[in-house]
C-alpha cells in the first residue's frame, strides 16, 4: 500500500505525538533553532545573517568579503585593484583614491604606488629634518598610536603631536617600519 500522510492511523503513537508538540511550540522551537544557528556563526568569526554585504571600517574604507577567497575585513579598493590586475597585490603596494574620497573605489580613481611613492606623494610639503613630526615620538609611541582604538584628535593630544602626524601613523605612510 502507498504511504499516505492523511492516513494517521498509519503513523506511530510517539510520531503524531511529535508532530503535536511541534505545532503548540513552533514559534519557541524555531527561535532556539535560530538563535543556535547564529551562535555557530558568531563561534565561526562569521558575520550575523542578512547582515550588509559591506561596511566602513575605522580609517573610512569600504570593507568587503573577499569574492574569490571568501575572507571577510578586506579592504574594497585592494580588492578592486587585484581584480583589475589579475594578481594579488605585493605587501609593498599602496592602493591611493586619486581624488581623496576614500569610498570611490571606481578603477579610474585608483592608482597602485609603492610604500615609498604613496609616502612621499603625501609627505611632499611635510616639515624635514628636526621638523619632522617623526622627532618627536619615540618608536614605542609611534607603535601605540598605530594600535590604538583612539580617534586621531585625542591621540594628537596625548602625544602632543598634531592629528596629520597620528594619521599618517595609522595609514602606514610614516613610521612604517614599526608593527
Ligand atoms: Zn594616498
Amino acid at each position: 500500500m502507498m504511504y499516505n500522510m492523511y492516513m494517521t492511523n498509519t503513523i506511530g503513537k510517539e510520531t503524531s505525538k511529535s508532530i503535536r508538540y511541534y505545532h503548540r511550540h513552533k514559534d519557541r522551537l524555531n527561535a532556539e533553532a535560530r538563535a543556535e544557528r547564529a551562535a555557530k556563526r558568531k563561534a565561526r568569526g562569521l558575520p550575523p545573517k542578512g547582515s550588509p554585504t559591506s561596511s566602513i571600517s575605522a580609517h573610512g574604507y569600504v570593507i568587503i568579503k573577499h569574492p574569490v577567497t571568501g575572507k571577510h575585513g578586506c579592504r574594497e579598493h585592494r580588492v578592486v585593484m587585484e581584480e583589475h590586475l589579475g594578481r594579488p597585490l605585493r605587501r609593498n603596494e599602496v592602493v591611493h583614491h586619486i581624488n581623496d574620497i576614500k569610498t570611490d573605489n571606481r578603477i579610474e580613481n585608483l592608482v597602485v604606488m609603492s610604500l615609498r611613492e604613496h609616502s612621499i606623494f603625501h609627505n611632499k610639503d611635510a616639515p624635514r629634518g628636526e621638523n619632522h613630526p617623526r622627532a618627536k615620538l619615540t618608536g614605542e609611541q609611534a607603535r601605540e598610536i598605530k594600535h590604538s582604538k583612539k580617534n586621531a584628535a585625542f591621540l594628537a593630544k596625548k602625544y602632543g603631536v598634531s592629528t596629520a602626524c597620528i594619521k599618517k601613523i595609522q595609514r602606514g605612510e610614516s613610521w612604517k617600519h614599526i608593527d
